[in-house]
């Protein structure tokens, strides 16, 4: 399995250059058309609460299928879609969809589930961001509360005022905020608990084969003991197995997110997964 990952990632990198210039402002201008067209899907990811074993909510994920190229991994037309500053446009559309699709979970009863949404560096810095995500709230009457937004680690290092007074707009909102993919980058805890962040998510890079992995296992329990006490809650990527759960839940780790418990699914398969995984709970309980 780890030679399989490798030659995963290696084949992603491969990918990622063989988009030259010309091809990537070619798939910059589809992109556009893609989101005017509704070419883009929405895919729902579960989590699920160790404390209750419950779904807390799920994580949105987008995808693209192109009319000519087919499948491209968001990885890859995300950093297009940054490099070209098509971004903007792109994120604005996803949480729109993500707060229309919330509107369906909560009249199909799903009235406590939240929507974690990956936003861009680059949105952070857009002029009238958090006026617009305000509005997009107001106007679809959206529970704030519901409402998780993800930034990656790379954020960090831009400008940290601007992420601070972001940041504290959207906490007195009532949104919370998580940092995406923790471990990868170069930032602290320490230099994090500076803003308002209610989450850690711990990248899938130390959770895949934690339990085969010493030194993940260091990493993963030290980092979870110091965000809890940071009052951070703790979510992790990435789980493949019923071991790896295990161990989460020996470290007192809050949210689970994974193979394990679902792939990323179109939403109605998403509707469909829920009302099962809520009949399997409720005879687990009976
Ligand atoms: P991410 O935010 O860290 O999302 C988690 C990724 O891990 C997703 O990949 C998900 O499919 C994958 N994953 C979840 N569970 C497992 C597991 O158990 N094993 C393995 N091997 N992988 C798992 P995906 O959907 O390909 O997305 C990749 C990245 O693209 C995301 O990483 C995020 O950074 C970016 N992305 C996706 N959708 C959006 C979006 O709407 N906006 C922005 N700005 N970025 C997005
Ligand atoms: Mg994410
Ligand atoms: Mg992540
Ligand atoms: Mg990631």
């Amino acid at each position: 399995a780890q030679g399989k990952r490798a030659g995963k990632e290696i084949c992603i990198y491969a990918e990622d250059e063989h988009f030259n210039v010309a091809q990537r402002l070619t798939l910059a201008t589809d992109l556009q058309q893609a989101i005017r067209n509704n070419q883009l899907e929405l895919y729902h990811q579960p989590q699920i609460n160790l404390h209750n074993n419950t779904v807390e909510g799920s994580e949105v994920l987008l995808r693209w299928q192109h009319p000519t190229l087919g499948f491209i991994p968001p990885d890859q037309f995300i950093r297009i879609a940054e490099d070209t500053g098509v971004i903007n446009e792109l994120s604005l559309w996803v949480i729109e969809t993500t707060f229309k699709q919330l509107k369906e979970l909560l009249s199909h009863g799903f009235q406590q589930h939240k929507v974690s949404i990956n936003i861009s560096g680059k949105d952070i810095t857009m002029r009238g961001f958090l006026t617009k995500v305000t509005n997009l709230i107001a106007n679809h009457d959206i529970p704030s509360h519901l409402v998780n937004l993800e930034l990656t680690e790379s954020v960090m290092v831009s400008d940290f005022n601007l992420l601070s007074e972001l940041m504290k707009a959207f906490s007195n909102m009532g949104v919370n905020v998580s940092v995406d993919d923790y471990g990868t980058g170069y930032s602290s805890l320490a230099y994090i608990s500076q803003l308002p962040f209610n989450e850690l998510k711990i990248d899938k890079s130390f959770i895949l084969d934690l339990v085969e992995s010493p030194r993940n296992l260091t990493i993963v329990k030290n980092t979870i003991d110091m965000a809890k006490h940071l009052n951070l809650t703790v979510v992790a990527e990435g789980v493949e197995s019923n071991l790896v759960e295990q161990k989460l839940r020996d470290f007192n780790c809050d949210i689970v997110q994974g193979y394990h418990y679902s792939k990323p699914l179109p939403f109605n398969d998403y509707l469909t997964w829920l009302d099962n995984y809520q009949k399997h709970v409720i005879n687990q309980v009976y």
